[in-house]
């Protein structure tokens, strides 16, 4: 019988399937608070119990292969899976303005090996899709990072599902995946630091809203009209803007969040101010804040870098509005930032 990843278990779940599962807290604390990727080292867990957990259970299947690390501080990583398929994570630093304080951490996971969204201005759409990613293939990433960088158990972080794939179409798995984050006794990450970020499935934003899981979404919206917008992203035909709008409006957030609209700016597409205008008008009594992002130009493209004066309009006219808008700083473009360069560079052996 093969041994199961023990990162796809919930604390629940090895309570239930271990003999003297009322240890899963120790466990849990050795895995994600100690960084202990070994069972024979967990020395207050009883010895009949140690051998249980390493007759049935591995920390092996992913390991990194590859790390690229930005001038300002970025951390790009590549794990390789069990099937040799390999998937693409991001730690991003912010250095707060008070340089005595430490940098804030957002890690960037990924939940599919490819995808099949198809966005016209994606890396990783290139590839296709291939499969989801397993629950434990996710977490790893996060429980990995954490130990690979040192970084203090107690240390807040922030999980953004923005990496490759389309969290809502790996459904379950995801979801398992934020509860186990959020385990206090596990990684701890406060499900209000969590985001997960969406082309758009409407359905699936009404049932993840449904599980009022205290997670912030945030959906690549990128066109405020349907032409435009099936032309970047064909999700689009089967799930038009006001379908969007719709499903997000009903999704539950904290009273001092917002709900998050990324605006891919591609030169000559969107970057007017008429569409600005248009984008204020459809986010009309939502509680919204913008992230303008930059199109990274990458080789083959057939879309442009705008010009950033004609970024910096659009956000200062929102605000000028009273709609919260920022232009998202575009973190480690010098180690290919869009999701997906650094497994391509892998394949053709560029790095
Ligand atoms: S942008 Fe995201 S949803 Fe769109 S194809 Fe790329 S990975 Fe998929």
């Amino acid at each position: 019988m093969s041994k199961k990843h023990i990162f796809n278990y919930s604390q629940e779940e090895l309570e239930k399937n271990l003999e003297k599962g009322y240890q899963s807290k120790q466990i849990y604390n050795w895995i994600y608070k100690q960084y202990t990727h070994n069972f024979e080292d967990m020395n207050n867990i009883g010895k009949n119990l140690r051998q249980e957990l390493a007759d049935n259970y591995t920390f092996d299947g992913q390991e990194i292969i590859r790390k690229q690390e930005s001038k300002d501080g970025s951390i790009k990583y590549l794990f390789k899976l069990k099937d040799s398929h390999t998937v693409e994570t991001v730690l991003i630093q912010m250095k707060p303005a008070d340089e005595k304080a430490s940098p804030r951490y957002t890690i960037c996971v990924s939940s599919q090996v490819g995808c099949k969204i198809g966005c016209k201005f994606c890396y990783t759409a290139k590839g296709g899709f291939v499969r989801n990613l397993e629950v434990g293939e996710i977490v790893y990433q996060v429980a990995k990072l954490k130990q690979d960088m040192n970084l203090e158990a107690h240390k807040a972080i922030n999980i953004v599902f923005m990496g490759m794939g389309e969290p809502l179409d790996n459904f379950e798995n995801v979801v398992q995946a934020i509860r186990i984050f959020s385990d206090k006794d596990g990684l701890n990450i406060a499900p209000a630091r969590q985001t997960v970020s969406t082309s758009g499935i409407s359905p699936k934003i009404e049932k993840l809203g449904e599980l009022d899981l205290g997670i912030n979404i945030a959906i690549s919206l990128h066109a405020v009209d349907d032409e435009l917008r099936t032309k970047l992203m064909p999700i689009n035909k089967a799930y038009n803007i006001k379908s969007v709008i719709s499903a997000v409006k009903k999704f539950p957030i904290h009273h001092r969040k917002r709900l998050m609209f990324e605006y891919l700016v591609i030169k000559g597409l969107n970057d007017d101010i008429q569409s600005a205008k248009k984008l204020l008008k459809l986010l009309d009594g939502i509680k919204a804040k913008v992230n303008l992002i930059l199109f990274n130009s990458h080789e083959g493209s057939e879309f442009k870098k705008p010009d950033i004066k004609k970024v910096q309009a659009i956000r200062d006219y929102l605000n000028s509005k009273g709609l919260v808008c920022t232009i998202r700083e575009s973190k480690g473009e010098d180690i290919s930032a869009a999701c997906g360069q650094l497994k391509e560079q892998h394949k053709n052996n560029t790095i």
